[in-house]
Formats: C-alpha cells, structure tokens, sequence
C-alpha cells in the first residue's frame, strides 16, 4: 500500500475510532454520579476484608467513615498491592506497579468522592513526540502522525511530581491502615454456617458476618484460598477463563539520555516497550523503564537471576544505541517481577475486554456472605487502579445493603 492510501485508512480509522471508541471519553460516561463513599450506612455486623490493594482499601474507606467494625487481611508485609512505588533511584518518585492514568482526570475525583470537575492533582498528558520500532534488527521511527492518532484515541496522563501509589496512600490508605493486619495469607473461607470464618496461614482463624475478597484473579486461579462450600461451577469457568498474563518492571538509571521516549518492541506474544520514565517530568536523572507482559515476559523468566535479566535488557539497548546503553548505565536498577510475586500472579486484567456472563459469574456473592471485589470485578470499564478502587465502593454497598 502506498504512503498516500495508508495515510487515507489511518484518517479514516482515526474518525471511526475517534467517533465510537475514543478511550477516556467512553470510560467518562460510564463512572458513576456517586459511590458509597458519597452514601451513609447502618450496618451492625462484622466485616473481613481479603487483601489491602487499592479495591480493599478502597472498601474499608467506606466501612471506616460509617463506624463498621472490619478487619483487613493482608499476605504481604506492605499495603497497596499491585501499588508500589520507588525513591532510592531517581530525584522523583516511581510507580513500579501501575503508572498511567488511562481514564479522563474527572475518575480522580469520583475516586476521592470530590465533587466538582476541577482536578487538585498536575498531571503529565501522555502525549508521546520521539516513538520507535524494534523488531530485533530494525530501528524505525514512528511519524508525529501516529503519534498524535494515538494520543486522541486514547488519551492518557502521569502524575507529575506524585504517583499512583502516592494517590491512594493520601486518599484512602491513610484513613484504614490502623486496621490491616499484615503477614496474615487467607487460606480458607469456611461460609457453610451463619458465620463466617477466614482462616490464615498462620493458624488463625477470625469470624466474620460478611467477607468481602479483593485477591487477584492469579490468586483465585491458584487455588490459595479454599472455600468452604467449594465455589460452584460458573464461578470457577470465570475464574478460569479470564486471562491473567504474567510480566514485570525493569527500571534503569542511565548518566545520559541517549533513548527517545518510547521503544514499541516486536514481539511474538504479549507486549514489550522501553520507555522514558522521566518523560515530561522536573527530573535530572535518566530512567529508563522496560515493561514486559505475556509471552514476551516469559522469554525472560528463562534466565536464572535478575542480573542476567538486565544484562539481556542492555545487550539489546547496545545492540540499537552502538553500545551507549553499558557505556552510560550507572549498574543501578530496581525489578519488579508481578507475574510471579505469590499473591499476584499476574500484570492486569481489562474487565470490559471480557465476556459479561463471566463478569457476571465472578461478581456474584455467595450466599449473601462472600463478595467480591478488585479491578477484575469493575463495572464501569475503567480498567486498572480506578477500576479496581470503584469496584471496591461498588462491592461494599452492596455487602451493606442486601440482606
Ligand atoms: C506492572 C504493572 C503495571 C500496571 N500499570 C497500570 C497503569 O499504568 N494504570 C493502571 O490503572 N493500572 C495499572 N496496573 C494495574 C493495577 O495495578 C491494578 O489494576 C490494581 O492495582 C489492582 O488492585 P486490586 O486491589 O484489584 O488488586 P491487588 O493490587 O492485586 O491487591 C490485592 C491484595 O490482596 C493481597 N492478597 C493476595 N492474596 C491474599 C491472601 N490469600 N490473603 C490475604 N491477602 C492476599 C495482595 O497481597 C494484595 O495486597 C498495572 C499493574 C502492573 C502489575
């Protein structure tokens, strides 16, 4: 096809996928007017909640504000989950868990239970300028064209001196955190009588009126957590039909900047992308970030350590940039390796990218006494961090009110 006529479909496409699709806008009209947290609750019984992610920090918010006596179980020794962010390598702060803000700015509002449409936050439009292609021998820029086509059908933004982690730390984590009992791995949900009762791996068992589980779907996959009665059927084919692609984060502190923005790596499954973390940022340090999900992670998972990890991430940055990347790499990287963290397991799931009936089948309570929440559980389609956190005000109310 020549450049004219390809130029002609992308115009063409750009208007239909503009019109019908674009991004932020659809994920605009789906949120809702007001959540839980903008709603006031009598309920007398006792809640767990499984896992201090943003969805069961979220949810606990909520309980919190109305007096609700709760508990939160949490695996790890930390909160946030899939939020996690770093400051020993750069002079800003780094998510290296979830990073953009792929809905319109108004969801940070909704998130807060601020009214209004003014956003308090400065965020970074990700608008990228300087994009290239790797497919393992060729080096090839991308046009300002596709640049700017990508922009307009999904428009996304950063933080700019602040993080995804910093965001639910201030605005919800700090209200709950006082109730999260940390090292506690929920191994069983015994909902067979009137009661509740969560057992840990460390033995202990707590009683409950109401549980509500925020673990990912990789933890569901893995059978960690036994219920008691077994989950029934439909519930176990969702579980078992969303994808949950493994992945990881590599970031890298070089003494120049020799990258462009973004590297859009061919791969043969999954994805892969080197790009500029500092992007648009106050930053004098060069960080550069490898994000690799699905197949593509896989092929990394067959080496031994991280170090040879990095040392393959260098040898093919040396093999575009003619050997700049070990000349200017500082030896400095932190990883973070989410696909095979043990109550991870897995990147990110798209909620509207999957089958409603499945949707359906995993948001279901059981018996009125196990609900469900976490990004996979979101009904607005908005996908990662502020789909997880609306489906935990989502989850609580109707934990609250149905009898
Ligand atoms: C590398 C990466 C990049 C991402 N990028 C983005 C992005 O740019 N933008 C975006 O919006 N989203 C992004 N996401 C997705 C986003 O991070 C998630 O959608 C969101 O954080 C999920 O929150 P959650 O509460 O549903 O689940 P989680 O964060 O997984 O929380 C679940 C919690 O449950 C705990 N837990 C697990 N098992 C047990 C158990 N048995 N007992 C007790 N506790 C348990 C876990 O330790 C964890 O704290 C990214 C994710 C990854 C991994």
């Amino acid at each position: 096809m020549g450049n004219k006529s390809l130029i002609i479909v992308l115009c063409f496409l750009s208007l239909i996928l503009t019109g019908c699709f674009k991004w932020a806008a659809r994920a605009y009209d789906k949120l809702p007017n007001e959540t839980a947290l903008n709603k006031s609750y009598n309920y007398k019984g006792k809640v767990i909640i499984v896992g201090a992610g943003a969805a069961g920090l979220a949810a606990a918010k909520v309980l919190e504000q109305n007096n609700i006596d709760y508990l939160i179980l949490e695996a790890t020794n930390r909160y946030g989950g899939r939020l996690k962010k770093d400051t020993s390598l750069a002079d800003f702060p780094i998510d290296i868990g979830a990073e953009w803000i792929h809905s319109a700015p108004i969801v940070l509002n909704k998130l807060k239970g601020k009214k209004g449409d003014e956003i308090e936050e400065e965020l970074i439009p990700y608008h990228l300028e300087e994009t290239y292609t790797w497919d393992g021998a060729k080096y090839k820029e991308v046009s300002q064209f596709q640049n700017n086509f990508m922009y307009k059908f999904m428009p996304e933004s950063k933080f700019k001196n602040s993080t995804w982690y910093d965001f639910v730390n201030e605005n919800i984590a700090v209200a709950v955190k006082h109730k999260i009992q940390f090292n506690s791995p929920v191994t069983e949900i015994n909902y067979a009588g009137e009661k509740v009762f969560v057992k840990t791996k460390n033995g202990e068992v707590y009683t409950a009126d109401k549980v509500l589980v925020t673990v990912s779907i990789g933890v569901l996959k893995s059978n960690y957590i036994t219920f008691i009665p077994d989950l029934n059927h439909e519930k176990k084919k969702a579980i078992n039909a969303i994808e949950f692609l493994p992945g990881f984060k590599l970031i890298m502190k070089f003494t120049d900047k020799f990258y462009p923005d973004a590297i859009n790596c061919k791969v043969k499954s999954g994805e892969k992308v080197y790009y500029d973390i500092a992007f648009k940022k106050e930053a004098q340090t060069n960080i550069l970030g490898l994000l690799a999900v699905g197949g593509s992670a896989e092929e990394y998972y067959k080496f031994e350590s991280e170090e040879e990890i990095v040392n393959s991430a260098i040898a093919e940055l040396d093999d575009i940039f003619n050997g700049k990347a070990s000349e200017t790499f500082t030896g400095e990287y932190v990883l973070e390796n989410w696909g095979q963290h043990q109550f991870t397991m897995g990147t990110w799931t798209k909620a509207f990218q999957q089958k409603k009936s499945d949707l359906k089948s995993l948001n279901k309570s059981l018996d009125r006494k196990i609900y469900f929440a976490g990004e996979i559980n979101d009904t607005y389609q908005q996908m990662g961090v502020p789909g997880a956190i609306l489906s935990g005000y989502y989850a609580v109310d109707k934990l609250l009110t149905e009898e």
